[in-house]
């Protein structure tokens, strides 16, 4: 069978085909070759979410990845920030948990919390 893929890495959103025998076509640059190997091995996302702020009442800073994590750790690193909290100050781009499950990724903040 057939697979498509709609490559995510910029904007143009190139198709990009895998035929049976693995050939892959479609693809406009090396990178979009790329992002299909991996989607077809190891496939990688960016998270964003929110982390607690335990010194400030009902207050929670917007986070996101250091980089994509492997896309069936996505629920483990979701609970983890579920039940993590950080205490204001907090800086923008701050790491607030380093190396989640031992991915070389880190959780860090896209907001400054004052
Ligand atoms: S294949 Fe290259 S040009 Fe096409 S969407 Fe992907 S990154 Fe962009």
């Amino acid at each position: 069978m057939e697979n498509e893929f709609i490559c995510i890495v910029c904007p143009k959103g190139c198709r990009i085909k895998v035929d049976n025998e693995g050939n892959i076509s479609g693809y406009t640059c090396l990178r979009g070759l790329n992002y299909v190997q991996e989607e077809l091995t190891c496939p990688k996302r960016m998270l964003t979410s929110t982390v607690k702020v335990s010194n400030r009442k009902d207050t929670y800073v917007s986070v996101k990845t250091s980089s994509s994590i492997p896309k069936d750790l996505l629920l483990k690193v979701m609970e983890e920030l579920k039940k993590a909290s950080v205490e204001a100050p907090v800086k923008m781009h701050q790491v607030l948990l380093k190396n989640i499950f031992d991915t070389n990724v880190d959780i860090i903040a896209t907001k400054e919390i004052k």
